[in-house]
């Protein structure tokens, strides 16, 4: 990789120790399960719109737009597959938390489990515990996540090969929330597919309050 750009200001990070072992473990382990990436980038996408909705009740300002929803984008030329939505979004700080640690319970119990169970046992352990947004590197070799917090002027982007490191560096968003690109593997084509997307969604996110859309081509 090669840092040529003097205008933008790239900090690279690494990843903690046990978001690498989970990485592992999800992307290596969960192979015949991988669709359920896209359960957990849009269940995280209608938390994120759920909050935004709740702290505008008390500030004003962070109202949601009138027609709230998740997008889903595939540019098949590119091999991108991106999912929006008009959410509470990141700041730079809850990017690098966020997305770079594990704080949560739920996930570090669910590698432990990973970890120590039969892979006949997996799909069962993948309905109990949310995988989390690393699910993501299950299907693509690169993620880009772009996000403005409600509220704020200022974008992120948020990118990684899934290998030990991230960066962070500033980035334009026109609306507040949060947008994640996924670089499609070359063995996932199937998920640059409108209809192979709309049947995972109407298996797995079938409870989401918010409205999905799935566009193929230009915006
Ligand atoms: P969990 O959803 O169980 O907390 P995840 O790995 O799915 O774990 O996500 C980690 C965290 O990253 C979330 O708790 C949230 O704070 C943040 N996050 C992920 N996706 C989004 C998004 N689309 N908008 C805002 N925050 C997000
Ligand atoms: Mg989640």
């Amino acid at each position: 990789m090669t840092e040529t750009s003097s205008s933008t200001v790239e900090e690279r990070h690494e990843f903690s120790a046990e978001v690498g072992r989970l990485l592992d473990l999800v992307v290596h382990a969960l192979y015949s399960e991988r669709e359920i990436f896209l359960r957990e980038l849009v269940a995280n996408a209608a938390d994120a719109t759920d909050r935004r909705r709740f702290e505008a009740l008390t500030e004003a300002a962070l109202a949601l737009p009138e027609k709230a929803g998740i997008h889903i984008h595939i540019d098949k030329d590119k091999r991108l597959l991106s999912i929006s939505d008009d959410g509470i979004g990141m700041t730079r700080e809850e990017l690098a938390r966020n997305l770079g640690t594990i704080a949560r319970s739920g996930t570090r119990a669910f590698g432990e489990q990973l970890q120590n169970s039969k892979p006949e046992e997996r799909p069962s352990l993948i309905g109990q515990f949310g995988v989390g947004f690393y699910a993501a590197f299950m299907v693509a070799d690169k993620v880009d996540v772009i996000s403005r917090h409600a509220g704020t002027e200022e974008a992120w982007q948020w990118s990684s090969e899934g290998k030990g490191e991230y960066s962070i560096s500033p980035a334009q968003r026109e609306k507040p929330g949060t947008s994640i690109t996924l670089h499609i593997k070359a063995d996932a084509d199937e998920f640059l597919e409108v209809s192979r997307l709309e049947t995972i969604i109407r298996k797995w996110a079938d409870n989401i309050a918010w409205p999905i859309t799935v566009h193929d081509g230009e915006k």
